[in-house]
């Protein structure tokens, strides 16, 4: 039996690239749907070869999962790199909170990367990383357009398997395309164009980059939606709050109208960016939006 790691799957096919860098068309054996189990994208398996010319093979066995994500649905993902720009396009901060919110859900930690480092001046990069100071994720500048500070991304995406997001524009497709010129197909515009077009169901496809690197396009990123939660849970969610809580004077504080805020507090002291605190609001609104209808 060879092991090797779903990268795609399509019409009940899945393409599993093994450790000798081949791809094998297989097909799943009738013992995951007795289990219940549907392989998916990111699965590490065991198969075994039907044909080796031909390149096929039956899927055997799917190894224990260290995680699985609902959005996008893939197994095994490390970490998710999200993407915007420092200028042209200004961020949007929404998006990218509610994307933070997303994945910290999920227990995925995320590199945030701003690109276009060379639009930019040097407050507006200071702005950027005080904001985000307080989260647990890691902020990285970046000129993929000038190569510049591509080492540090490469750095981070080595030996793990990421997601990658951003919106249109940002230079995503310029940054993949200098780590994993053989994702260029999927990433450019042609591939925005068919998927509005056609409305085609966007398949979740990982990229070979080198020993065990694989790289994901986020699927559905400009229209995220937050998960199901109570209002209350959102906060957890806010790791650059979490330091503050213990202050408000009262249990279950949402940190909107509530006297004595500990959170409040630590924004009127500029120790939480205004920025992160507005998300929360617009976020918090977006869940009791949800209650009333
Ligand atoms: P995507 O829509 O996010 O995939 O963005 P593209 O990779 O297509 O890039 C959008 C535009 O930004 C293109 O005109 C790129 O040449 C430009 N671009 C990408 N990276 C950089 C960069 O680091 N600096 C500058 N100034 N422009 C960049």
């Amino acid at each position: 039996m060879q092991k090797g790691k779903i990268i795609k799957g399509i019409g009940g096919f899945y393409y599993v690239h093994t450790r000798d860098n081949v791809i094998y068309e297989c097909r799943a054996k009738g013992i995951f749907r007795k289990n219940g189990i549907k392989p998916l994208v990111g699965d590490d398996v065991g198969i075994e070869i039907l044909d080796e010319k031909e390149k096929t093979g039956n899927l055997m066995e799917i190894l224990p999962r260290k995680n699985t994500l609902i959005r996008p649905a893939v197994a095994n993902v490390d970490q998710a790199l999200v993407i915007f720009a420092v200028n042209r396009p200004k961020p949007n901060f929404n998006l990218l909170d509610h994307f933070l919110v997303m994945m910290e859900y999920q227990k995925v930690k995320t590199v945030i990367c701003f690109n276009k480092e060379d639009l930019s001046t040097k407050e507006e990069l200071e702005e950027l990383q005080r904001i985000y100071a307080g989260c647990e994720s890691q902020v990285l500048f970046v000129s993929a357009g000038q190569e510049k500070g591509m080492e540090a991304v490469h750095e981070i995406l080595k030996g793990k398997t990421t997601t990658v997001a951003g919106p249109s524009g940002v230079g995503k497709s310029t940054l993949i395309n200098r780590i994993c010129p053989q994702a260029s197909m999927e990433t450019g515009e042609i591939s925005r164009k068919i998927d509005r077009g056609k409305h085609t169901t966007r398949h979740s496809e990982l990229f070979y980059v080198e020993e065990d690197t694989y790289l994901m396009d986020t699927p559905g990123f400009s229209s995220l939606m937050l998960p199901e939660m109570e209002k209350e849970d959102l906060q957890n969610y806010f790791p650059d709050f979490t330091p503050f809580e213990p202050f408000c004077r009262f249990q279950g504080c949402l940190h909107d109208k509530e006297p004595d805020c500990g959170i409040k507090e630590a924004l009127a002291e500029g120790k939480i960016s205004e920025r992160r605190y507005q998300s929360y609001l617009e976020m918090l609104e977006e869940l009791k939006d949800r209650r009333k209808y």
